[in-house]
């Protein structure tokens, strides 16, 4: 069965920023909600504010204030700068004083780059992004565009207002940083993907990965592939060298093993041999279909009638060369990108 040889793993699905698939309307932090909203009349009405001038006019009540147990004063303590204009107060509990500095935190990143990448508040630690274990944890998890908030369950950002951000500039690519749980899950899927023996070579390292986001104008077409062609499905890794175009059959050369064709492997160390240590590598996510097992070069030579790609996983011993082989740009989108040393 083509779908227990390539199972479909989930880590891949959780692509769906941008995707039609995500039912944004069940977002669980509802809080984003508000604070697009509240924001969004903050910002009106605070054209005219002067800078330094906290934006919600009166204190909220006391009893709404956390208690302060290391203070023993009556008066809360001032609230912290925005911390990507260093002027205005933040609003409630965020790092930021409005959505446009939520959006210009996400595109430069914070004013101070001594503070902890997390939270903000504490300086990071000699060595460390941020400041303590607490937030390097919760870093492990943050949403892959503002890093200040858990990103929203098996999602790559936090919320509607990161998700409307995002897909503002898409195509766009993320650099997750080490450490992030995300970045983990793909260098193992590289490393375990590695079956080349020594003699080969050493296993390449990796130097950034990036996470991939695409608008949904361009998911759409893949999405309703996917439904056409049914649920199995595979992911393998596979050279692009046009990310702005994703993958295009039609430049493909046509001297292909099978065809012209999109060619991709489960195998890293064969991705890797398309691409070389100066290239690029993609995690994609295939949609393999109706898949014809082939066992040997130009078995077919385009897409054998009845099947919607092709398989030719060719192995020496435990050193795996699979290729697979799709013949529609509809069947194949990328995940993440990948740089070497
Ligand atoms: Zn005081
Ligand atoms: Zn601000
Ligand atoms: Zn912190
Ligand atoms: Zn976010």
């Amino acid at each position: 069965m083509a779908s227990e040889l390539y199972p479909y793993p989930a880590e891949l699905d959780s692509d769906d920023e941008g995707s039609i698939e995500y039912d944004w309307e069940n977002d669980s932090q509802i809080d984003d909600d508000g604070l697009s909203f509240d924001m969004d009349r903050l910002q009106i009405r605070g054209g005219s504010a002067v800078p330094g001038t906290p934006l919600s006019g009166t204190p909220p009540p006391r009893a709404t204030r956390p208690p302060n147990n290391t203070t023993a004063h009556l008066c809360a303590p001032p609230k912290p700068l925005c911390v990507a204009c260093k002027a205005r107060s933040v609003y409630k509990n965020y790092v930021t004083c409005s959505l446009a500095c939520i959006e210009k935190l996400c595109k430069d990143g914070p004013v101070d780059t001594t503070m902890c990448t997390y939270c903000h508040r504490r300086t990071k630690i000699t060595g460390k992004d941020q400041c303590g274990e607490t937030c390097a944890e919760n870093a492990k998890i943050a949403c892959l565009l503002c890093k200040v908030r858990p990103r929203n369950r098996r999602y790559h950002l936090c919320g509607k207002t990161c998700k409307s951000i995002a897909t503002k500039s898409t195509p766009l690519i993320l650099e997750i940083p080490k450490g992030h749980m995300t970045y983990d899950m793909v260098e193992t899927k590289f490393k375990k993907g590695w079956s080349a023996p020594a003699t080969r070579g050493p296993q390449p390292t990796i130097s950034k990965i990036y996470k991939i986001i695409e608008n949904d104008e361009f998911l759409r077409p893949y999405e309703l592939y996917r439904q056409r062609v049914g649920p199995k499905e595979s992911y393998s890794c596979g050279l692009c060298n046009i990310l702005k175009t994703s993958f295009n059959v039609d430049v493909a050369k046509g001297n292909g093993a099978f065809g012209k064709a999109i060619y991709t492997s489960t195998a890293s160390n064969k991705a890797f041999s398309f691409c070389g240590a100066a290239g690029a590598m993609l995690l994609t996510k295939v949609v393999l279909g109706k898949v014809k097992q082939v066992n040997g070069w130009n078995e077919v030579m385009s897409c054998p009638p009845g099947f919607d790609s092709v398989v030719f996983d060719r192995k020496f011993g435990t050193h795996n060369l699979n290729e697979t082989i799709v013949y529609s740009n509809d069947a194949i989108r990328p995940v993440f990108l990948i740089i070497f040393q």
